[in-house]
């Protein structure tokens, strides 16, 4: 695997950018649920309109299937020739960090960009002739501060839903019946192609993940984040709340652990570590596999 290169805010690099459009070709750009209702407002559709013409996998990817250009690759849904992206103002996070990347780890922020070279001299050479910015100079002029809390906040709310799966597994009586499978399916999950997970999981599930109805919260991603948040408990407390029967149980555990792994996807994290990590989590607390 390619490694990276680790930056601090005040590493200088060629950061300018030279509008070819070469890195709009060919990439996965990955969406959270308020990046999907920020682009659907800069295209003027509703965000299951959005979803439907130009997203995959329930609407956390973009569809990459526009006019085939640089290295014969697809442009993005979003790219239209000889001007640029269509969406510049509503663009996700990881367009507007391109070419750098970024991960939390030890709750620390870091950026990065991949391999040891710069990688917009792989397509853009003529970069290194343009006005060098600092990092921080870099973010700041993206506007990336609103998305990078907006990224923060859905993996709260990713790990709020696997805590549901927790509740269903743990607080029932399900784990203590010897039950084997939900762990099981768990894993399974953590493995599956994304769009096999978005099938499993349904359009009515799919549909509260990525298109909730909040109304007015769209520039604070924070309020919409935590909306959001309770809006799927408030979901999983009216369908799950009583359920009785162990099997119930389980699908009910099982079908919150796939929307979490679901969003993780969306956040640019790896579904299969995080499943192995919440399933030594609830072996942990008695769970058995
Ligand atoms: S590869 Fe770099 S310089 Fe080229 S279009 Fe993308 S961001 Fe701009
Ligand atoms: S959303 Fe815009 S900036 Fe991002 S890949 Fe698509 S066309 Fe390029």
């Amino acid at each position: 695997m390619m490694g990276s290169t680790k930056l601090s805010l005040q590493d200088k690099l060629p950061l300018t950018c030279s509008r070819t459009g070469t890195c709009c070709h060919g990439k996965q750009v990955l969406l959270n649920p308020w990046e999907l209702a920020c682009l659907a407002r800069e295209k003027k559709n509703t965000a299951r309109e959005f979803r439907d013409l130009y997203c995959e996998y329930g609407g956390i990817r973009l569809r990459f299937d526009g006019k085939i250009g640089w290295k014969e690759q697809h442009a993005c849904s979003q790219y239209v020739d000889n001007f640029g992206c269509s969406v510049h103002l509503g663009r996700p996070l990881s367009c507007r960090l391109y070419p750098l990347g970024r991960q939390i780890q030890s709750e620390e922020v870091h950026y990065m960009h991949q391999g040891t070279e710069f990688p917009c001299l792989n397509g853009c050479p003529e970069v290194s002739g343009l006005p060098h910015l600092t990092v921080g100079e870099y973010l700041k002029g993206q506007e990336t501060a609103k998305f990078e809390k907006a990224q923060d906040e859905y993996l709260d709310v990713m790990q709020n839903i696997a805590d549901i799966a927790f509740e269903l597994l743990l607080d029932t009586g399900l784990a203590e019946s010897g039950d084997k499978q939900t762990l099981s399916l768990w894993r399974i999950m953590g493995n599956e192609l994304p769009e096999v997970l978005a099938d499993r999981i349904g359009p009515e599930w799919i549909d509260c993940l990525m298109l909730p109805e909040i109304s007015g919260d769209l520039e604070d991603p924070v309020s919409f984040a935590r909306k959001h948040n309770d809006l799927l408990r408030l979901k999983a407390q009216e369908k799950y709340g009583t359920l009785q029967t162990n099997q119930e149980l389980h699908e009910a555990s099982v079908l919150m652990m796939g929307v979490a792994l679901q969003l993780a996807r969306g956040l640019g994290a790896e579904p299969e570590i995080l499943a192995e990590h919440w399933i030594a989590t609830a072996k942990n607390h008695g769970a058995k596999e």
